[in-house]
């Protein structure tokens, strides 16, 4: 022994109070735990793993919340992405246009297939891909184009479906984030030819590990994706193309379908504790300093993330912190400045309004279980930040 207890330091950070987590899954178990274990147990003794009748049924009943006619499980939402791209043929010399501050999945999935991303700017007001920089972007290696419905908010469909059929160039949602938010009356995901989802355990509808969904409308895109998912077979050990192993794991499908059905209660939740902050930067006069997200009301956005904008971020962030209130910063670094990306060429400055977004923005909790009290928490920390200013 080198110290005794006295001079031990408290487990906790003695400067930080202890606080809430920024997202309560131990909460969302608690309220589905009987039902989450029958389904985990019906899997453990039908003792079938790899796709099969789990799989299939949640195939079926996700449907009305992805509004696609062809539904396909897969590994995680980077490999529905992956899935698609393979679908189109993507591969060396092809260009993707996609946007830069997003999660690094939807560059990568295209540098997986040594293709080259193209960056366009975001929408600073909503985060996401501007299609007023999109046609500038388009080249004739363009082989698809990846809009993001960036923290749950749809991108601008219409206007990227005009330039997209223009150019006949392929559209892939990026909905990992946006799973039921609808575009004008219309679900995200149906709205290009193919939609991406991520059941990533934060995620509005969460699995017990990772997960996927990959979707479309047109027969022959399903027909390949059903042969891509499970190596490039048709039948048994016949490989007409070469795919990959990326399957929805039947445990993972059985606890989805729990899930699933308490997805449209979980989404109101959010959309209330979302109104709720907007009421409260306006009665508490916050409205000058913070950003709330944008909400076009013709856009049902599930809110994954409750994402506002404010200049002095690192220093609230460290203020909400020091009481134990918990925030995350989505995302920190745009993609065009990642190393991993360093081989694009691009620099600081190219993209200016993602990288003013990467120094603003500070996602607040926003789970549906989140209490009243712990949100005025979140709003009186983040007010009593600018009184001490
Ligand atoms: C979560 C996410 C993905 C990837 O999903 P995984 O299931 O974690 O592979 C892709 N794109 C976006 C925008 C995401 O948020």
């Amino acid at each position: 022994m080198t110290h005794s207890s006295s001079t031990v330091a408290p487990a906790e950070n003695p400067s930080a109070k202890q606080g809430f987590p920024f997202l309560d899954l131990k909460a969302q178990f608690a309220e589905i735990r009987e039902e989450v274990m029958a389904a985990v147990s019906r899997v453990m003794e039908s003792q079938q793993f790899i796709l099969g009748p789990e799989v299939a049924a949640l195939e079926e009943e996700i449907k009305p919340f992805v509004g696609c006619e062809h539904v396909f499980g897969c590994a995680s939402g980077s490999d529905a992405l992956l899935l698609a791209l393979m679908a189109l043929d993507i591969g060396p010399g092809d260009e993707v246009i996609t946007i830069a501050f997003t999660f690094v999945a939807t560059a990568g999935a295209v540098a997986r297939l040594r293709a080259r991303t193209v960056f366009v700017d975001i929408d600073p007001e909503t985060y996401n891909l501007d299609p007023d920089q999109l046609e500038a972007a388009i080249t004739r290696k363009t082989k698809a184009i990846i809009p993001v419905d960036l923290f749950g908010l749809p991108a601008d469909m219409d206007a990227i479906i005009e330039i997209a059929n223009r150019y006949r160039i392929p559209v892939i949602e990026d909905a990992a984030q946006a799973i039921g938010a609808r575009y004008k009356d219309t679900l995200v995901g149906s709205i290009g030819d193919f939609g991406c989802y991520s059941f990533f355990p934060s995620k509005n509808l969460g699995g017990a590990g990772d997960g996927g969904l990959i979707t479309t409308n047109d027969a022959s895109f399903a027909a390949k994706l059903r042969m891509l998912r499970v190596h490039g077979s048709k039948n048994k050990y016949e490989y007409p193309i070469l795919g990959i192993n990326s399957r929805l794991d039947a445990l993972q499908a059985a606890i989805l379908r729990v899930k699933l059905r308490y997805l449209a209660a979980w989404t109101a939740g959010r959309r209330r504790n979302a109104d709720r902050y907007r009421q409260m930067f306006r009665e508490m006069k916050l409205d000058d300093h913070v950003k709330a997200p944008l909400a076009p009301s013709s856009y049902f956005h599930i809110y994954n993330q409750f994402t506002i904008r404010v200049k002095e971020r690192d220093q609230l962030k460290e203020h909400l912190r020091m009481r134990g209130i918990p925030s995350e910063i989505y995302y920190p670094y745009p993609l065009h400045l990642q190393p991993a990306f360093a081989d694009l060429g691009y620099r600081s400055g190219d993209l200016p309004h993602s990288e003013t977004a990467s120094a603003e923005v500070l996602s607040l909790p926003i789970y549906p279980e989140l209490s009243d009290a712990r949100l005025s928490m979140v709003v009186e920390g983040i007010a009593g930040f600018y009184r001490s200013r």
